[in-house]
């Protein structure tokens, strides 16, 4: 089966609304560009698909930018969603490895830490930014992007996020769902919607067994009138290019230059995405030479 990676809104009669989000092929991609390990997966995963739920739930917002910048020895997880949705990330640490937990699971919340800050960036398409901060209140990311949600935008909210980390390290399922009530919603069916919830069970093995997410939104808004909105593909996307890497090379100091000119190559990989950018000497001479002849000519 060809696993999607996509968004999917939806909103309700109730006034209730839902993105969800399946991100498998994208949390692969990055455990193979930055060779991530199992609790190191599982911490981006969750980080970018919600970067991914947060940047769909204001049709006015274009990006967001997450970091998770806790106490443990992951150091901080950083995911970016611009264009709604073209995601990256990184993690500070990427090869930590940590015991699983009593249940078998990985330990998000030791490898993220309990203590910290959630920092969100929204940038809206004039290009405007807006930066809050949030207490992390678990390291599961979930709870703390909620707690964010709910203390710093006003919104209450409902997510959940999971990455499945397979035996070989690839990632078997990741996912999520984030769920809001639009002003005007009744308590009782937020408390319905809630209870749905609870009939999905673990989110890791229902998208194990529903790779593309079939029938989920069907068990959270069971009992209501609900259509979709629109549906995205989402993509594992970085702004970085080899343009960008000449131009950094281009505005370094003359003698830090002729420094360069030494080395056979001169290399450089993002840390966002992991892309690696090589110039051989002869490649980088080449590029000083036409500036230099531009410079003259101007
Ligand atoms: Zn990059």
């Amino acid at each position: 089966m060809i696993t999607r990676n996509q968004i999917i809104h939806y909103t309700s009669d109730e006034l209730i609304r839902v993105s969800i989000a399946l991100t498998t092929g994208i949390v692969e991609k990055a455990r193979q560009r930055h060779n991530l390990s199992p609790v190191a997966s599982a911490a981006l995963g969750r980080t970018m698909t919600g970067a991914a739920l947060l940047a769909g739930d204001y049709k006015n917002h274009e990006g967001v930018s997450l970091k998770v910048a806790g106490d443990g020895l992951l150091g901080a997880v950083h995911a970016d969603c611009f264009d709604t949705n073209k995601l990256r990330g990184y993690v500070d640490n990427p090869q930590v490895d940590l015991p699983l937990k009593v249940n078998g699971k990985l330990d998000v919340a030791a490898g993220v830490g309990q203590h910290g800050q959630l920092t969100v960036t929204r940038f809206t398409p004039e290009k405007t930014t807006y930066t809050s901060q949030a207490d992390l209140v678990s390291g599961e990311i979930a709870e703390d992007i909620a707690y964010y949600l709910f203390t710093s935008e006003q919104v209450p909210s409902t997510i959940s996020l999971g990455v499945l980390v397979s035996q070989d390290y690839t990632i078997a399922a990741a996912g999520g769902f984030l769920v809001q009530a639009l002003p005007g919603a009744k308590d009782e069916d937020l408390a319905r919607v809630e209870a749905n919830i609870t009939q999905v069970g673990a989110l890791t093995t229902y998208l194990q067994d529903h790779p593309n997410g079939e029938g989920l939104i069907d068990i959270i808004l069971s009992g209501m009138h609900f259509k979709e909105l629109y549906r995205q593909n989402l993509y594992w996307r970085c702004t970085c290019s080899r343009q960008r890497f000449e131009n950094a090379l281009l505005s370094l100091r003359q003698e830090d230059k002729e420094a360069l000119l030494k080395d056979p190559q001169v290399e450089m990989t993002c840390q966002y995405c992991g892309a690696k950018y090589v110039l051989s000497h002869d490649e980088l001479a080449a590029l000083y030479e036409a500036a230099a002849q531009r410079h003259k000519q101007n």
